[in-house]
């Protein structure tokens, strides 16, 4: 079970983690596209930090529904407006909610998810933040279909990420900037995929 408080402590958690691989994310970036990925979510992250005190007294869905358009009006790029429909969806499963459950977090995780499909055109194996985050959400909820406690069902979804990241290492990019280099963005590993997965750890850090 989470409460509001949980929710605002993992997205500071968040933020502090993006501001901490500011420079990492965008080196990737870097390579394979323009060079901004890790400043784009820094930039977006930190005006949620900023945000977040004011919707304390609100419900969860609230809050993330705000996460989600702060993100859309500040980190631009493709991820931007990705990462916004992500918290904007998982809000709207939780709307009214001061407390989520287990069974509240897969069905926000999965709608996140589908926002993310739905408004990029993109796919597992098109070397993108799906990369990461569809086998995370696929391995917590076979895990929990084991009867795997939440935590545990969490740091297999974390593994599962970070296969999926490593996976983006030998595809081609078909989506987003990336996709220009064809095979020449071969051997790069995807930023989005990158910081997605530092995102779920994140959470499945502070579940732990
Ligand atoms: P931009 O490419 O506009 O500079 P960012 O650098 O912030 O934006 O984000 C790039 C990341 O966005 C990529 O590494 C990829 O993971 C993700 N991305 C790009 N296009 C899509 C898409 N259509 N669907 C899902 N993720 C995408
Ligand atoms: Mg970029
Ligand atoms: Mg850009």
């Amino acid at each position: 079970i989470l409460t509001i408080n949980d929710v605002a402590k993992i997205i500071s958690n968040i933020a502090e983690v993006i501001e901490e691989n500011k420079q990492y994310l965008t080196d990737l970036d870097a390579a394979i596209g323009d060079a901004d990925h890790g400043i784009n979510l820094d930039r977006g992250f930190k005006a949620v930090k900023e945000k977040i005190p004011q919707f304390l007294d609100k419900d969860i869905g609230a809050i993330l529904k705000n996460v989600g358009m702060v993100l859309v009006s500040t980190v631009g790029g493709a991820s931007g407006p990705l990462y916004g429909t992500f918290f904007m969806r998982m809000g709207s499963i939780a709307l009214g909610k001061k407390a989520i459950g287990d069974n509240d977090i897969v069905a926000m995780f999965e709608a996140g998810l589908s926002g993310i499909k739905e408004r990029g055109k993109a796919q597992a194996g098109d070397k993108t933040m799906i990369d990461a985050i569809e086998p995370a959400l696929n391995e917590l909820k076979k895990s929990l279909e084991d009867g795997l406690k939440f935590n545990e069902a969490l740091s297999i979804a974390v593994n599962a990420s970070y296969s999926g990241v490593e996976m983006t290492k030998k595809i081609a990019a078909r989506r987003g900037r990336a996709s220009y280099l064809g095979d020449r963005s071969i051997g790069h590993q995807d930023p989005g995929a990158t910081s997605a997965y530092l995102m779920i750890k994140t959470v499945a850090n502070y579940v732990d």
